[in-house]
């Protein structure tokens, strides 16, 4: 069977986001839904969705700032769910790379058939096969097939375990992890005290990836807490 397609939700409004997972379920599409901005662009690098059904009016920003980043890397369809007051917002969408949007009230059959043939023009153009094994975040690009990282273009000569730990906050990026957490998901094993030794990964790491380690630009310590990959 065909893998399900993935769909990113980015919706502030419970009463429109119960709509359109209802809609999408009906077709047998999978979901994830995003309340904010943040949480978006966090859910997108996550989850490489399929496809995006956007919001404009989010609490922490403007859904055009979505559309700006997802189209920096990926051609996915975004459709733009909008209200009819807001034409312009609506015009500016498709310019900055929307592909279709939707108006206020609609109703779950227009919805269905704006998803169907958005995804359909979007696997006919190949879009399909865009690697999944790629994360880029900001000028970090993390090829998983060829284990190789690249930062501005140039290949960083990073260690299996920076590798693996690097890719462990790319795919969950926004997302905090504790040094236990970390060491669990690359050692595999219980750290017993050896939560020490990911600090030290983690700062070879940055004298890698960051122009400015005292400064980082990637991956942040959020004290007490633990360590992430910052939202570009
Ligand atoms: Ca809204």
């Amino acid at each position: 069977m065909a893998d399900k397609h993935k769909i990113l939700i980015v919706e502030d409004d419970k009463y429109i986001i119960n709509f359109i997972s209802m809609s999408l379920k009906k077709e047998d599409y999978d979901y994830v839904i995003a309340k904010t901005c943040g949480e978006a662009n966090a859910l997108f690098y996550a989850n490489r969705p399929d496809m995006i059904i956007l919001d404009l009016g989010l609490p922490d920003g403007d859904g055009i700032e979505i559309i700006k980043n997802v189209r920096e890397i990926s051609k996915i369809p975004i459709i733009v769910v909008s209200a009819r007051q807001e034409e312009e917002e609506k015009i500016q969408a498709l310019d900055l790379g929307a592909d279709d949007y939707v108006t206020k009230p609609f109703n779950t059959v227009e919805l269905q058939a704006r998803v169907k043939s958005q995804l359909r023009r979007y696997m006919q153009l190949g879009g399909g096969e865009t690697p999944k094994d790629k994360l880029v975040i900001g000028g970090i690009e993390l090829d998983d097939k060829s284990k190789q990282v690249t930062l501005d273009g140039e290949v960083m000569p990073l260690t299996p375990t920076e590798y693996d730990i690097l890719k462990l906050l790319m795919q969950n990026v926004g997302k905090v992890f504790s040094t236990k957490e970390i060491y669990r998901a690359v050692w595999k094993e219980d750290p017993m005290g050896a939560e020490g030794s990911v600090a030290v990964h983690i700062r070879h790491l940055r004298e890698k990836i960051e122009i400015n380690p005292s400064d980082p630009r990637y991956i942040k310590v959020i004290w007490g807490r633990g360590y992430k990959m910052e939202v570009q």
